[in-house]
């Protein structure tokens, strides 16, 4: 149960005043939720820099085009005339004789009268500019009395905004969110708290979000490097208790005979590289320990990562035993069958899908099959969660593309058997330095060499002012009978515009190239994004245009070419996935990478890169060293979960300390039950990862 301590934080939005059901639906997209955010939501939406109005000029010393706080005389108003679409003017003047025009687009006349009374003295900040000579400002920040700039903040944070969504009302919400913050108890450690000057929890966000220099909202400062600290323990902490829980000794040890094996890699048209050999040999070996396997296999895009998947379920197979296989999206899913029953049939194993999909008669008879063992491997899509999903004998649990599930559902289909042995398989290369953060001290395979017969895929980065040469391009690959595959952007204005955007290049397309174009997108039902990637697989269609729903997994070995548009609004993972998606066939490949322009330092380096490589963990560690460089975008984007506060460039340095922290506490309390262990759990519930506490309560 969740300390009641905590349940401030846990409230919805809406009970902070000015957050109604209508902008409820703003905060969703900007905090990234799906239901309604909760007060800790805004808490931890930290600040990306600072409003500085400490500049205090007297009007005939303003540089233009600068933020400033000044003191002025109401001398005249100007409303515009009826029907005029000019701006509501108010002159105002101080002692040098220079005057400061204040407009207003729009304004309800007598808020304008109130805020701004003839005769007065106001404080106004904002930006001033020249414009014709006359130094002005538009819609002022802020206007205040005397009394009013005594309790003005001159510096101000700014936060990440979405559409709709203005810097005022956010900061007001963030405020009120704060004072939601009880006291907690200190979870740290009381020498290490006094090493490093941490303040206390709730003083430590006040300190980011009110801060009182601009370098206070610098993740560099003590205060943001507390919070990142017990942001990285409690992962750490969550993580040796799962890991502790899970390396209990397995009743049985699966040892199979090899055969079913031998027979796969017999049916194999190719022969395994030899890290996927590698890979194998490191599973078969775990499996056969009496302790849970809980291993890692990274491959970069292409690797072959399914292969050694499905050696793995054979080797368990081999015991008598039966295997999962579960992929984050029914596409996927139905990927891996496509890819592994032919192998798997001819080696003698049963293989069957399960997805939210199927109902009725033909699920119920699956259930059954597998409940009696006769299913071997069941692949499938988080259906394989649902309790009515019962193994006779479940010994092993792959996971593909890990980074989509978090550490609970791992377990939950852990649990499904006894002493399951869990797999993960990544497709985003994730640098060494982070592979701890995100996995604990989990085992690793990498597979890093590329299948034999990969030709390097040429990578462009074209302006998008050349989209017509490019489609021209592109109507010359279709003519010769490649097939390309156009992706359209995140686009974040509004929820419905990814897929609009999508839907508007289709229509255009199709307009050009007629019935050889089809769309792919996330909203489109199950069967019928199965039906296009099979006309687009089976070269009934040869343009498919998607939305990024094809971005891991999707194999279509015909597939050549590739045009990413706003290739600059993409993560550097998430591009690598998607180019991943061509290139796995015989014809040379070609991607194209759309940008607006002009593109700034950072931007520019980081297509750079995808033009340069296709290395997967390079681009990964690339990609975290530009994105320390604050590349806002790219952080948000680049696909790197689970974290609110530590910003690993800043903060991978406390990591080593977290994990051993965590060991140590685990060590001295394994059951949280001391007072520190007491005040650990508050943290766990505060960043989420309470699900570990649940193992504590199982025993
Ligand atoms: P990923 O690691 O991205 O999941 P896949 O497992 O889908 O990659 O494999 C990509 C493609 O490479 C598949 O078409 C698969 O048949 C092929 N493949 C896998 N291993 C080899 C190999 N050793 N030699 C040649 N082709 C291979
Ligand atoms: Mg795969």
């Amino acid at each position: 149960m969740r300390p009641s301590l905590l349940n401030p934080l846990f409230a919805a939005i809406t009970v902070l005043q000015g957050v109604g059901p209508k902008v409820e639906r703003l905060y969703r997209r900007l905090l990234g939720r799906d239901d309604v955010p909760r007060v800790l939501d805004l808490v931890f939406h930290l600040p990306v820099g600072t409003v500085d109005r400490r500049a205090r000029p007297k009007l005939s010393e303003v540089v233009p085009d600068s933020i400033v706080t000044v003191e002025v005389r109401v001398d005249e108003h100007r409303p515009p005339s009826k029907h005029s679409r000019a701006p509501y003017r108010v002159i105002t003047s101080d002692d040098t004789g220079q005057t400061l025009t204040l407009t207003f687009f729009n304004p309800r006349p007598d808020y304008i009268e109130k805020l701004l009374p003839v005769g007065e003295i106001r404080y106004v900040s904002g930006t001033a500019t020249t414009y014709d000579g006359m130094l002005q400002m538009t819609h002022p920040d802020r206007v205040v009395d005397a009394a009013g700039l005594a309790t003005m903040p001159l510096i101000e944070p700014t936060y990440p905004l979405t559409e709709g969504l203005t810097a005022n009302p956010l900061r007001k919400a963030v405020g009120q969110a704060l004072s939601h913050v009880p006291a907690l108890p200190e979870w740290q450690d009381e020498a290490w708290v006094a090493q490093n000057r941490y303040p206390p929890f709730a003083d430590a966000l006040r300190a980011v979000h009110h801060p009182a220099e601009p370098g206070d909202v610098l993740p560099t400062t003590t205060a943001w490097s507390r919070l990142a600290y017990d942001e990285l323990l409690a992962g750490q902490l969550a993580l040796a208790l799962v890991r502790a829980h899970m390396r209990r000794p397995a009743g049985r040890a699966s040892t199979g005979d090899g055969k079913l094996r031998a027979r796969i890699i017999e049916a194999l048209p190719y022969t395994l590289t030899p890290s996927q050999t590698r890979a194998v040999a490191d599973i078969v070996a775990d499996l056969e320990k009496p302790v849970r396997m809980l291993r890692l296999v990274q491959g970069d895009v292409g690797s072959g990562k399914t292969v050694v998947a499905l050696m793995a379920a054979a080797a368990v197979i081999e015991a008598g035993r039966q295997a999962a296989l579960m992929a984050p999206t029914e596409i996927l899913a139905r990927q891996h069958l496509k890819t592994i029953a032919p192998f798997a049939e001819q080696a003698g194993l049963k293989v069957a899908i399960l997805t939210g999909r199927d109902r009725g008669r033909e699920r119920a008879d699956i259930l059954q099959r597998l409940a009696d063992g006769d299913i071997d491997l069941l692949v499938g899509t988080h259906a394989l969660f649902q309790d009515e999903v019962v193994f006779k004998s479940l010994a092993l649990a792959i996971v593909d593309e890990q980074h989509r599930f978090g550490v609970h559902q791992r377990l939950a289909l852990a649990r499904k058997g006894e002493a399951v042995d869990v797999l993960v398989l990544t497709a985003t290369p994730i640098p060494r330095t982070l592979v701890l953060t995100y996995f604990g001290d989990m085992d690793s395979s990498e597979l890093r060499e590329k299948p034999a017969g990969r030709l390097p895929i040429d990578t462009r980065t074209v302006a998008l002012s050349r989209l017509d040469e490019m489609v021209d391009a592109v109507g010359r690959a279709i003519d010769e009978g490649q097939r390309v595959y156009w992706v359209c952007p995140l686009v974040e204005e509004s929820e419905n515009s990814d897929l609009a955007a999508a839907q508007d290049r289709f229509v255009h397309l199709q307009e050009r190239f007629g019935a050889a174009v089809d769309l792919v997108h996330g909203q489109m039902k199950g069967a019928d994004k199965d039906r296009a990637m099979a006309r687009f697989a089976a070269g009934e269609t040869r343009l498919l245009v998607a939305t990024t729903v094809i971005e891991v997994g999707v194999d279509v070995p015909e597939a050549s070419v590739m045009v990413i548009e706003h290739a600059e609004r993409f993560g550097l993972s998430q591009l690598h996935q998607l180019r991943g998606r061509i290139g796995r066939g015989t014809a040379k490949s070609i991607c194209l990478l759309l940008y607006r322009a002009p593109l700034g330092e950072t931007a520019k380096a980081r297509l750079a890169i995808m033009r340069d490589t296709e290395d997967g963990f390079r681009i990964a560690e690339e990609d975290l060293r530009l994105r320390g460089e604050g590349d806002v975008l790219g952080t948000r984007q680049s696909g790197m979960p689970g974290f609110r506060v530590a910003r690993i460039e800043t903060h991978g340095a406390l990591l080593d300390a977290a994990r051993d922290d965590a060991a140590l506490i685990l060590a001295k309390d394994p059951k949280l039950a001391s007072e520190r262990g007491e005040a650990l759990r508050h943290l766990l519930y505060l960043f989420e990862r309470d699900e570990a506490i649940r193992l504590l309560q199982a025993g």
